[in-house]
């Protein structure tokens, strides 16, 4: 664990002195004789946020009360402190540029690394189910793991690495895979306690005309329940969902680039009574390519959903070996975009809309086609748009 040391807290520039920085605390207790203005939790972590010029009495503070900083990330200056178990010690405010909700959350909360390569948490794997109706291709399997007993927590849009048991062909230990994570915060448990990931068994035949078997995914896929996994994690901050409850949220995704649209999705319409501080009220639009019909993962539920909330949630299907495209090409992400395009494009020049991209890269060249049309129709250049919007947090994309 990284210790932190007392800090030199002054400078000739009155800039870095106003800066904050959000401390990581564990094992602090609220008895005897401090006198902190902020509440602090007993029991688990609790987070301060200190301004730069008092970062040394904040930490003699914390060790007289025989609590220990985990952590230290920057925050913005005028970052208002919120969420669960968050304080702060100064009401300082400036006049900087505000941040949109969903940079706040990069600096504020994400959780990364908490479990490294050489010191992986090991869980317990604790579901494994098919998600591949039968008749259609391949395996894909949706796979919980219980974290009890560690400190493995993430957000939505997150990535966990698993570590495959066993060594490669030079005898050395398996490198870790990253998976997107497909469960909420909360977990399927809705206990904070479980991931869950949604991987396809990769299957393929080399030059030689071998059948090839994916090291990872193959040891995931055949997991039984109560086995051990070694993972690391959490990684990513592409893909976090914005706090703006009155978003819109356009996800593109082929195959198994579900997994995080199923975590935002989940997060919208399903644990509402676990996130008062969040009811989804905007638009989420999620146009999901698959091979067949009986490849549509989450089926049912995206389905259920759809139904529930027709104001909120759109849900458009690329089926590409059933369906065709006007001039009978085969129906891809790409294809539902560009017959979508105008509105898609009216869509995304509004301030709250933010796209996301997750699957296979080949889907984004040809968005960005219809993009850079949609936008010269309106005189405008889409690379600076796009640019913009990656500045403003509403672009996101992460294919392989
Ligand atoms: P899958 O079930 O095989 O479905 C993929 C769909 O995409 C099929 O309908 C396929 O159509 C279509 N497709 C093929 N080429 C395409 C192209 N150039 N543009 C748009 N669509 C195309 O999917 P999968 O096996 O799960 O694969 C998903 C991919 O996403 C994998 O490469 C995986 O590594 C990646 N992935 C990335 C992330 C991430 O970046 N975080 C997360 C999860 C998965 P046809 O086969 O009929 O041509």
């Amino acid at each position: 664990m990284r210790k932190f040391n007392t800090v030199k807290t002054f400078s000739n520039n009155p800039a870095l002195d106003e800066r904050r920085f959000l401390f990581e605390v564990v094992g602090i207790s609220n008895q005897g004789s401090n006198n902190l203005d902020y509440p602090i939790r007993q029991s688990g972590r609790s987070f301060i946020a200190v301004p730069y010029s008092r970062m040394n009495q904040e930490m003699n503070r914390i060790n007289r009360l025989g609590g220990k900083i985990i952590n230290i990330t920057p925050i913005g200056i005028n970052t208002p402190i919120q969420g669960q178990g968050l304080s702060s010690s100064s009401n300082q405010t400036t006049n900087t540029k505000p941040m949109t909700q969903a940079q706040e959350k990069k600096e504020v909360k994400v959780p990364v690394n908490i479990y490294r390569p050489k010191n992986p948490f090991v869980g317990k794997c604790i579901e494994n189910y098919e998600l591949v109706a039968e008749g259609g291709s391949g395996t894909v399997r949706h796979l919980t793991f219980d974290l009890s007993g560690g400190d493995l927590h993430y957000l939505e849009g997150q990535s966990i690495g698993i570590i495959p048991p066993g060594e490669d062909e030079r005898g050395k230990p398996h490198k870790l895979r990253l998976y997107s994570i497909a469960s909420t915060r909360h977990g399927d448990k809705l206990d904070d306690k479980t991931v869950s990931l949604c991987v396809r068994k990769l299957e393929y035949e080399n030059e030689k005309g071998e059948a090839i078997e994916g090291v990872c995914s193959s040891f995931l896929c055949g997991l039984e329940e109560g086995a051990d996994v070694s993972i690391t994690g959490p990684v990513g901050k592409e893909m976090l969902l914005p706090d703006e409850e009155d978003a819109t949220i356009v996800m593109l995704a082929t195959g198994t680039g579900i997994a995080p649209f199923r975590a935002f999705l989940w997060r919208m319409f399903k644990e509402q009574e676990q996130n008062p501080d969040y009811q989804f009220k905007g638009l989420a639009w999620l146009v999901f390519g698959i091979p067949y019909t009986e490849n549509i993962l989450y089926k049912e539920e995206l389905e259920k959903m759809a139904k529930e909330y027709p104001d909120h949630f759109r849900l458009t299907y690329a089926i590409s070996r059933e369906q065709k495209t006007a001039d009978g090409g085969k129906m891809y992400v790409q294809s539902r975009v560009s017959e979508y395009a105008d509105e898609l494009f009216e869509l995304i020049q509004k301030p709250k809309t933010h796209v996301y991209m997750c699957g296979l890269k080949g889907m984004e060249p040809p968005i960005t086609e219809t993009f850079t049309a949609e936008a010269e129709k309106r005189g405008i250049n889409w690379d600076d748009m796009r640019k913009q919007m990656k500045k403003e947090d509403r672009w996101h994309v992460e294919v392989y």
